[in-house]
């Protein structure tokens, strides 16, 4: 469903992307679980247009988008720090990316109260971001990711700036929503036990690579080499 192949990155001379093979069928939750610097968020950027490639393809449902511009590939992504828009409310920061594609306003109004509703955040529809606590913050820009019924979900460490205690009750609730859904979703993180608990697949990256793609089980209990073993903390 997104299929990238032989995907690769440079920053002048250092390879940040080293022919990268993904696949992700279509209602599938995969996780990018890898240090930092190993090339995570650049991997989600190329996928979201964000970023040019140095060579390799992208394919998303069925369609060559390696090319297209970012507005057109139907994308939705979530960043580490909050990124909703100060100046809106919550329902115009919901509603910003419908208004971009000309949606009617009542429709616009009916689409952002169903997705309010779906993080549960129905009665904050008036108030600015800055009266919301992180967790918030994070489960509406969720909220403003799905707005343009996205075909596949990018979520990049949308939960490391949180405490410990709202970070574990929202992978949950973000398991959920996407597993509702059938939301095909690359989810990042550099937390070993946040990838294995909410994932149907890891891929361990380091340095530009994916070096190894397998279940969470089995990404535990056989880990094919000692960087991953010891990364998944069950090598001694
Ligand atoms: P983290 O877990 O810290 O977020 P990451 O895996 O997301 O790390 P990236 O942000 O993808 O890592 O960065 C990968 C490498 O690419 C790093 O070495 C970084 O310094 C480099 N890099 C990223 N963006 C740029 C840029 N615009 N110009 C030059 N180098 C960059
Ligand atoms: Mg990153």
């Amino acid at each position: 469903y997104l299929k990238l192949q032989g995907v690769r990155k440079l920053f002048g001379d250092a390879c940040v992307l080293d022919n990268v093979d993904l696949e992700i069928r279509e209602g599938e939750l995969v996780t990018l679980l890898g240090p930092s610097g190993c090339g995570k968020s650049t991997l989600l950027r190329c996928i979201a247009g964000l970023t040019e490639l140095d060579g390799g393809s992208i394919m998303l449902a069925q369609k060559d988008v390696t090319r297209q511009p970012p507005r057109d590939r139907e994308v939705g992504m979530v960043f580490q720090s909050y990124a909703l828009f100060p100046n809106l409310t919550v329902g115009q920061n919901v509603e910003y990316g419908m208004k971009m594609r000309g949606m009617s306003k009542a429709a616009q109004r009916t689409r952002s109260e169903e997705l309010l509703a779906l993080v549960d955040l129905e009665e904050k529809r008036d108030v600015y971001p800055q009266s919301l606590s992180g967790g918030q913050q994070q489960r509406i820009a969720l909220a403003r990711s799905l707005a343009v019924q996205p075909k596949v979900l990018l979520l990049d460490e949308p939960l490391s700036a949180l405490d410990a205690k709202i970070r574990k009750n929202l992978r949950t609730e973000i398991r959920e929503i996407q597993k509702r859904l059938g939301m095909t979703t690359l989810f990042v993180t550099h937390d070993q036990e946040e990838a294995l608990i909410v994932s149907d697949r890891v891929c361990v990256m380091k340095g530009g690579r994916i070096i190894q793609d397998d279940s969470p089980e089995g990404l535990y209990t056989a880990p094919r080499t000692e960087f991953v073993a010891r990364f998944m903390g069950s090598y001694n």
